[in-house]
């Protein structure tokens, strides 16, 4: 179904997607033209340049329906987990049993971006204590207050430790307003003492075995939970098969962002690559489904690899993107400032990275968590970026600071520093609110001098 490959505005898609229905596209259940999220308020899609695939069609419709998705499992029985600060761990556990499914209520992160402040969740946040020296997850108990984004879960559960101040506050005071939450606890990683036994995680880092024990242990407590939720068994043989089938969500993603960042002609834009990643989360609630929408997707990639067809001029420049943006627009911004998407780390690269196959799938799922990127030093993570940026062949890296994140203070400078140090490529720190429009201008004059400085390098 590839043709001329583009980025279009949604009023383009609806004439778009007439003429996919009329070439034979035949749509999943929560298909549908684009432009009907606009008319239920999110009124930012109506700003943005889409992919115009069919399998970008299905995907931006998979992520806007996940509410009604939550919902309808509601209605046939099925018991909700919502898994709070907690990338790609506790769903492996819940999608391993049928009748049970998680969600990822930070993602309420993005909910004053998609509906341009409308659904006043920030001043929600701000009546319950919780002002801009937050980060935008504060969104999140916005959400949960008005009951207007997701259904109230029938288990909460958080990881705590090695967390940021933002989220462990915020949980806290969700906590307090009667949402009971399974805490679970995660160490701030290290590496190993010489005379310590040394772990190998997913991603290339090692842990001492003493921390993977444990949070295997705290992970006994939540399997506990879901069991108890479930009313039946989670055993070692359903957690293994719920692993292979997220590993097939993770290799899916793997093959679309290695065709996606490495081809000399761009294939799929930046905000499609975001919005697929975002999938190894929580697989959007439909694990099933997660596994479909990215089948098709990298069918397309590699239809268009194939014919050499792409989104943007061959020259684009390649840039990598440290931290996920408050602004889904800025995604766009950064193709149309020159610049093309090559390599990310949106906070969750372990959940990309394929679970062990070969170790019991406890100890697997610790190795998973205990490799996340946000709990061990910034120098780690800022050298899993550099190998990436090799891997990948960025030519500059931009870190992309979120506004009122503890973690964002002091980490961007390591990173850029490590960065520069070890590869010399340029980098430049921005910051990136829900809504960007008022600082444009800023962002696009930083992302152009980026662009420029690598073509002058290129001379
Ligand atoms: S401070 Fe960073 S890691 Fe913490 S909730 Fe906010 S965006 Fe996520």
């Amino acid at each position: 179904m590839t043709d001329a490959p583009a980025r279009v505005s949604i009023a383009e898609w609806r004439s778009r997607r007439r003429q996919l229905l009329a070439a034979g596209l035949r749509e999943p259940p929560y298909g549908g033209p684009l432009d009907r999220h606009v008319d239920d308020g999110d009124r930012r899609l109506a700003r943005l340049l889409f992919d115009n695939s069919a399998a970008s069609l299905r995907l931006w419709n998979f992520v806007l329906t996940e509410e009604d998705r939550l919902h309808a499992a509601r209605a046939a029985g099925c018991r909700i987990v919502g898994a709070m600060k907690d990338l790609g761990t506790v769903p492996v556990m819940v999608f391993s049993l049928e009748n049970v499914v998680a969600f990822y209520p930070d993602g309420a992160w993005w909910i004053p971006c998609l509906m341009e402040q409308s659904a006043g969740l920030l001043s929600v946040a701000d009546r319950l204590g919780l002002n801009e020296s937050f980060c935008p997850v504060r969104a999140m108990p916005g959400a949960f207050v008005t009951g207007e984004h997701f259904p109230r879960p029938d288990l909460l559960t958080c990881s705590v430790g090695a967390t940021c101040d933002d989220f462990s506050a915020i949980a806290q005071r969700l906590e307090g307003l009667g949402y009971p939450i399974l805490w679970w606890e995660m160490p701030h990683r290290r590496r190993p003492d010489p005379d310590e036994k040394p772990v190998a995680l997913p991603g290339g880092l090692f842990a001492p075995a003493g921390q993977v024990a444990f949070v295997s242990g705290e992970l006994g407590r939540v399997r506990k939970a879901i069991e108890d939720l479930a009313g039946r068994r989670l055993d070692d043989a359903a957690l293994a098969a719920g692993i292979r089938r997220a590993n097939r969500v993770r290799r899916l993603l793997a093959g679309l962002r290695e065709l996606g960042f490495t081809t000399a002609v761009c294939p799929l834009p930046a905000l499609e690559m975001l919005l697929a990643e975002m999938l190894a989360i929580h697989f959007c609630s439909d694990r099933a489904e997660c596994i479909r929408v990215l089948e098709e997707l990298l069918a397309e990639v590699r239809t268009r690899v194939r014919c050499g067809a792409g989104v943007l001029p061959r020259e684009a420049v390649r840039v990598f993107w440290v931290n996920p943006v408050a602004d889904l627009r800025v995604m766009n911004l950064l193709e149309d400032c020159g610049g093309r998407l090559c390599g990310t780390d949106f906070m969750f690269c372990h959940a990309l990275d394929a679970i062990p196959e070969d170790v019991p799938p406890m100890e697997a799922l610790a190795r998973a968590a205990i490799a996340d990127p946000m709990v061990g030093p910034s120098a780690d993570r800022a050298e899993r970026i550099c190998a990436d940026v090799r891997h990948f062949g960025a030519e500059a890296v931009v870190v992309s600071r979120i506004p009122g994140a503890s973690h964002c203070a002091t980490e961007g400078d390591v990173i850029a520093r490590i960065v520069r140090e070890k590869l010399g490529i340029p980098v430049v720190e921005i910051e990136v609110p829900p809504i960007s429009d008022a600082i444009r201008p800023g962002l696009q004059t930083r992302l152009e001098a980026l662009v420029e400085t690598v073509r002058e390098q290129r001379r």
